[in-house]
């Protein structure tokens, strides 16, 4: 049995770009997925992301792994008012399933072996390698990397921290037939009722197919997307899961001396909506980096991997956890003020659908929002919003 470079576990969207970045660079790593394929479940994701992320990974943005493209979304407040808002560029709804199978065909053209049906069980370390034990027998690596999603149980064993930080929230989606969708549109539906502490989403596929989803700090997902699902008189529903979405922000330590994490396993997706594939497989590229310097005797490739994300992520991260902890605050009447506000100074919507801080940056750099800010009904909206807002965080840190 060769020792490997790296031994990945997990064929997602972060393990196979870390194997593709490490395979490129000449590293030896092999993958190992407990599922009988890559790709297994296209329905436990939305599967939208920027264009940012496939020229990332270099992937062709024609690829047949695009099922639509969309650039507005509609934000539907608690009592129904709408805001319409632009996505911050062109954003492509992907089959998870064919993106995860071009991502391996790329590493496995670049020498890097993957082996499904694998479900990895225990890693044992010793000081010249690693020993990565699995229900197909034991494999042998110089570093191993943890990319098995929001459930991993190797990156809390390894590093000693407890999962609840990723703070994993539980979510459902369906796929769905859906008459009259605007194709170019993605909806997304704020309220207790709706989605407690989080929102619901419609993504569509085409125009009379979509995802749609929700997440809740509260309560059973599958109940509160049954009840959106029969507000928006959706008749045939083909498929509905239910899975966490990781809104805790990275983890405090993602590496150990011959061990990373990598991707929702690491904490690693945007704290504001969920969404990791961006994160993900960025970080993922930097882990393959990484490893394959370790390959060329770089001792400190691990610490290289979290310096590298944290310096390109980090601040994006802190920010969204900031958005994140005080929407999570806000009740359902401020969110209407909160559309309203929006509205009211006509605001475009985001900037750049990765980097969210960067909105908010610019619209306070943007001297008509301000002015529009500075009218008067305007005034009274953002007075009354940060009133409540300042009340309801100081009601929830006395309660916490
Ligand atoms: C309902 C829903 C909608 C979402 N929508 C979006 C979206 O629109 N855009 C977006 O960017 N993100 C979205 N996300 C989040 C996104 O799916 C994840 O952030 C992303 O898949 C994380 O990739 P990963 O490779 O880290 O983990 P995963 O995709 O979870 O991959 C982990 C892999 O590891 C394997 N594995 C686990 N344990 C083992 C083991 N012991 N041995 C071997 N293999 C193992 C699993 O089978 C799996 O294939 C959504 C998530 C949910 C739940």
């Amino acid at each position: 049995m060769p020792i490997y470079d790296a031994c990945i576990i997990g064929a997602g969207p972060s393990g196979l770009s870390t194997a593709l970045s490490a395979s490129m660079k000449g590293a030896s790593v092999v993958v190992l997925e407990e599922h009988k394929k890559v790709g297994f479940l296209d329905e436990r994701c939305g599967g939208l992301v920027s264009e940012r992320c496939l020229r990332n990974l270099k992937l062709s943005l024609k690829g047949e792994y695009i099922l639509n493209r969309v650039s507005e979304a509609v934000v539907q407040s608690p009592s129904g008012l709408l805001l319409k808002i632009e996505l911050g560029g062109t954003c492509l709804v992907l089959n998870k399933v064919m993106f995860e199978e071009a991502l391996a065909s790329r590493a496995l053209n670049n020498n890097a072996e993957i082996y499904t049906g694998v479900k990895v069980k225990k890693l044992n370390f010793y000081k010249s390698h690693v020993e990565v034990e699995t229900t197909d027998g034991t494999f042998k690596s110089e570093i191993a990397v943890d990319a098995s999603g929001a459930l991993s149980i190797f990156t809390p064993i390894v590093l000693g921290l407890k999962p609840s930080l990723r703070r994993p929230i539980p979510s459902a989606q369906a796929e769905v037939k859906i008459k009259g969708l605007n194709e170019d549109e993605v909806h997304v539906f704020l309220g207790r009722y709706i989605a407690p502490g989080f929102f619901g989403w419609i993504i569509p596929l085409n125009s009379n197919k979509a995802r749609i989803g929700l997440a809740c700090e509260h309560g059973n997902p599958v109940l509160f997307l049954k009840n959106l699902l029969k507000k928006l008189n959706v008749k045939e529903v083909y498929s509905i899961i239910k899975w966490p979405i990781i809104t805790g922000g990275p983890l405090p330590k993602t590496f150990e001396s011959r061990f990373l994490s990598v991707g929702d396993a690491a904490g690693q997706s945007k704290p504001t909506t969920g969404g990791g594939i961006f994160t993900g497989t960025l970080c993922g590229l930097i882990a393959g980096m990484a490893i394959a310097e370790k390959t060329e005797g770089l001792v400190n490739a691990p610490r290289f991997y979290e310096k590298t994300w944290r310096r390109l992520l980090e601040h994006e991260f802190k920010m969204q956890l900031l958005y994140r902890r005080i929407f999570r605050k806000l009740d359902d009447e401020t969110l209407d003020y909160a559309i309203s506000l929006l509205n009211g100074i006509g605001w475009r919507g985001l900037e750049d659908f990765d980097y969210h801080s960067r909105t908010i940056e610019d619209s306070l750099r943007n001297v008509n929002v301000i002015k529009n800010i500075f009218r008067k009904p305007n005034l009274c909206l953002l007075t009354a919003i940060i009133l409540k807002t300042i009340g309801s965080l100081l009601v929830h840190s006395a309660l916490e």
